[in-house]
This record gives C-alpha cells, structure tokens and sequence, in this order.
C-alpha cells in the first residue's frame, strides 16, 4: 500500500472501534501520526494503541467526550503542543438512539444532535484553529446515507446527519481560501456494533435492499476517507461521498 499520508498529522474521533478503529488502522498504514479518542473503551483504545506502536509510535488515544467543549480545546492543544501541526481531522464519533417519534423523548433527541452534529462542530472548530495558520488541512464528516435517504425511527439520527451535510457545505465555502477541505463520507449499513444491535430479520432485509447484496466492511469506509485525506483527493471540497453498494440508488 502506497503511504500517501506519510509526514502528516491526524486527529480521529471515536477510534477506539467500528468504523473509527478502521480509519485509524488504515491511516498508520499510509504513514500518518494518528491522534484517537476513545469514550468509554479505555481498554480497547489502549490495546490497539499497543498493537499498532510495536514497530515505532505512530498512534496515541486520549479519552475524550466529543459533546464537552473543553475535551475538544484540551485534544488539540495537546497535539499542538507535542506535533505543532494537525493536518487531518476526521469527526466520526456518532451514536444512535432509535424511536418512533411519537415516543421520541426529548433526552434522546438532544443525545444524538449532542453527539453527531453539535460533537463535530465543537471538535472542527477547535481543529481548524491548529489548520489556518499552517493554510492547510482536511475535514472529513461521517455521515450516513440515512441523512440523505431518512429513515424510520432515526428522526434524531437522520436530522443529525443531514445536519453534517450542510456543516460540510458551509464549511468547504469558508475555509477554502484557505486550503482547507472539507467533505463528508455516508456510508450505508456497515459491520459494526452498531449493525450488530439490529434483529436477524432486519439484517436479513437490509442485505436484500442492497444491490450489492451484502454490508460493507469497515475498511471500505476507511479506504474512501483515506483517499479524501490524501494529496490525491486536492480539488474535491464541499462534497458527500456515498459509499453504500447503491443502497440510495
Ligand atoms: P460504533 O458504535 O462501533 O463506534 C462508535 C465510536 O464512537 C466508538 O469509538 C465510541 O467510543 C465513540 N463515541 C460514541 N459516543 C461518544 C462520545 N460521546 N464521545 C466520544 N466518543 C464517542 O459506531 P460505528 O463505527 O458503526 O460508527 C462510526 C460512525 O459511522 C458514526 O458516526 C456512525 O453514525 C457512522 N455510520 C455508521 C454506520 C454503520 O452501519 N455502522 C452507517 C453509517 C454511518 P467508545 O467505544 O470508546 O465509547
């Protein structure tokens, strides 16, 4: 594999499993210092961190709440004082809390609009204060093809999601004279704990909506954010990338 990352700096939330652990893993083997965050997989976090650091330190987790402000300034003021550079933010920490509606509760509503949408602006924010003066850097979101296509019961979720779209939008118009891009990756239904959680039936069914025919792994996901970190990736800002086996077709 090419190191297409080698020399630069990242910042990945929520690394420590699922599409998160992914980048991470696919990040050090393109040659980037990869910062991690994890929540509450202390153990996990320091396993990986572990494996990957045999062979040099080339990743370092930090146990971080993406919905607390001073978690956000405290992260990157570390890693601008120990790498004096951050060239990669990827905002993927998300949660989900699925209802219909009508029994939504406002708790559950505020959770996932906390965590998915208000997460990455506080943590983008804070990222990009590190990014201006070096007039330089990446911003990838984690979506969902969900913000996109909506879904029954993820009212929350979807608005989180399609909220991410236009941050991404936004943010691509402002931070352009800069050289700093900004896109979004929406994956369909990938492997991961949180498809786990899904009944068999549903599994089942969701397999049959995909033209595909099956999930994506973790590491397709991975490889379309690794492509969108890179130098290959110098014209595209302002876009969402759908990685779902034509589920949205
Ligand atoms: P997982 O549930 O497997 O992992 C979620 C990650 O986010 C964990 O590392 C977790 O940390 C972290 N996290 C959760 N809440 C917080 C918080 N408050 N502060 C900091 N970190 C937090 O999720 P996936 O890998 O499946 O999903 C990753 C992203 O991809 C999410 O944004 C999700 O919405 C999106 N996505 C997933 C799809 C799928 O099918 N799986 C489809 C489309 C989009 P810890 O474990 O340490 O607590």
């Amino acid at each position: 594999m090419s190191r297409r990352l080698e020399g630069l700096v990242a910042l990945v939330t929520g690394g420590s499993r699922g599409i998160g652990e992914a980048i991470v893993r696919r990040f050090v083997r393109e040659g980037a210092f990869v910062y991690a965050t994890y929540h509450t997989g202390a153990d996990r976090a320091r396993h990986i961190e572990d494996e990957l650091n045999r062979d040099g330190r080339c990743v370092i987790f930090l146990p971080a709440d993406v919905t607390r402000e001073e978690d956000a300034e405290r992260c990157c003021a570390h890693i601008q004082q120990e790498s004096q550079r951050l060239d990669i933010l990827v905002n993927n920490a998300g949660i989900t809390a699925d209802q219909l509606l009508v029994r939504m509760s406002t708790e559950q509503w505020d959770r996932v609009l906390n965590t998915n949408l208000r997460g990455a602006f506080l943590w983008t924010r804070a990222a990009v204060r590190l990014m201006l003066p070096r007039r330089s850097g990446r911003i990838i979101n984690i979506g969902s093809v969900v913000g996109i296509m909506g879904n029954v019961g993820q009212a929350n979720y979807a608005a989180a999601k399609a909220g991410l779209i236009g941050l991404t939008r936004a943010l691509a118009r402002e931070l352009a004279s800069r050289n700093i891009l900004v896109n979004c990756v929406a994956p369909g239904y990938v492997e991961t704990a949180m498809t786990a959680q899904l009944p068999e039936q549903q599994q089942h069914a969701l397999r049959q909506a995909i033209p595909l025919g099956r999930v994506a792994s973790a590491e397709e996901i991975a490889a379309v954010v690794a492509f969108l970190a890179s130098p290959e990736a110098s014209y595209i800002t302002g876009q969402t990338i759908v990685v779902d086996g034509g589920l949205s077709l």
